[in-house]
């Protein structure tokens, strides 16, 4: 098995010579995006279900993102947050429109991150308390606020230390979680489906007592959907699954289609303890990733890719289920982000599938994660269940 290029290319040599070092590289240089598909420097295809992870809803080059972005380029930017802007407004309306009812206001960033870290912040504020309970195998950024939540431990270690006051419980453990929240705690952040922590939803009645244990305490609930959010699961939000609604969210990926924009919506009781220079960003809420953005949440309700990530994800798991392939110990997730958990490692198998034209994450050392763009077709996706079932069955 391949564990290092055979062939550097040009373009490869000169980004490894002046990159940072901090990411894992694999051996492709991607040039071209259509669709659902990517195109190599050799002019080599493949069907993407990364998409950014999970970022490109609509596509690569789709030219709903493509004339917003440019018809915003000819009108305004840039635009800091202390004036006002008639694109950041109506992105706003509309984020208030398609999250829960219990969310009413919104504070627009850069990045997924940022949208954790302005939760952190804000739920110090709303409550006057500071101590933050997440999960084991969460995943909420890298920066050091949201790293304090990330309960990787290679992730957090060599970063230590960390936010104080930040804790870590098992996940949808019910009782963990009750052991450790106080009338201290200020808020609990999750995920209700685990992304990078392998493609776990949790249970209705976890949900069920987080919400209720957050209640009793006075503590807020921060539901980071920043992988499930706008239609990846088959419904607008994850949390819709679970009939929920928080007191935060946090939003990114999906949210501009491609271009960096994170959100953090907050309820009308955490948005009145909020005041002016509490918080605050030189790009965030940008006229030009608005427009985007905009067009992007616009794009998802009038093609109804919700109902059609719905459609296809459980067309998938059924179609890798009946397949009863040997290596493959379970197969989880809702709508357009899928799980397949291997009885082996998982690396081996994305290196083959990237060698056979397509393109995979994983999600843990063990689970191959699937996140294309919520267009894909029934016939793409039939493709690229056809070669990993043929990957996977070998
Ligand atoms: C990707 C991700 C983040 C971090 O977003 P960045 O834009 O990479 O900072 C946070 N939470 C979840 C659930 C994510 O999937």
């Amino acid at each position: 098995m391949l564990t290092h290029p055979i062939s550097i290319t040009p373009s490869q040599e000169l980004e490894s010579t002046y990159t940072s070092g901090v990411y894992p590289k694999r051996d492709l240089t991607i040039v071209k995006g259509k669709g659902a598909k990517v195109w190599d420097e050799e002019g080599r295809e493949y069907f993407d279900c990364v998409a950014g992870i999970a970022v490109a809803v609509l596509g690569h080059a789709n030219p709903i993102i493509v004339e917003a972005l440019t018809k915003q380029a000819e009108t305004l930017i840039t635009c800091p947050g202390i004036f006002h802007n008639d694109k950041r407004a109506q992105l706003l309306e509309k984020l208030v429109e398609v999250t829960p009812a219990s969310l009413t206001r919104g504070y627009l960033s850069n990045s997924g991150a940022e949208a954790v870290e302005a939760a952190l912040k804000f739920a110090r504020l709303a409550t006057g308390r500071t101590q933050v309970i997440s999960t084991m195998r969460g995943f909420h950024g890298r920066t050091m606020g949201a790293l304090s939540l990330t309960g990787n431990p290679k992730y957090q270690k060599p970063f230590k230390p960390l936010v104080p006051d930040t804790m870590q419980v098992p996940y949808n453990k019910l009782e963990k979680l009750e052991a450790a929240i106080s009338d201290q705690t200020a808020a609990i952040v999750i995920e209700v489906i685990q992304g990078e922590g392998g493609v776990r939803p949790a249970d209705q009645a976890y949900i069920d007592g987080v919400k209720a244990l957050c209640k009793e305490n006075g503590a807020l609930l921060i539901i980071d959907e920043i992988q499930t959010g706008f239609g990846r699961t088959g419904k607008f939000f994850a949390c819709e699954h679970y009939d929920l609604e928080p007191d935060i969210m946090c939003l990114a990926k999906a949210l501009g289609g491609g271009l960096p924009i994170g959100a953090t919506m907050i309820s009308e009781a955490v948005a009145e303890k909020l005041h002016p220079g509490a918080h605050g960003t030189t790009f965030g809420g940008n006229p030009l990733v608005c427009a985007v953005s905009l067009a992007v949440i616009n794009a998802i309700q009038e093609q109804d890719l919700t109902a059609h990530a719905a459609e296809m994800g459980a067309y998938a798991q059924h179609k890798i289920n009946a397949a009863e392939i040997e290596m493959v110990r379970e197969v989880r997730g809702k709508g357009m982000i899928i799980g397949i958990e291997l009885k082996q490692k998982v690396y081996p198998t994305l290196v083959e599938l990237q060698q056979r034209g397509v393109l995979c994450v994983p999600a843990g050392v063990t689970t191959l994660r699937l996140v294309p763009p919520l267009v894909m077709t029934k016939d793409e996706l039939d493709s690229v269940l056809d070669i990993i079932i043929s990957v996977l069955d070998s």
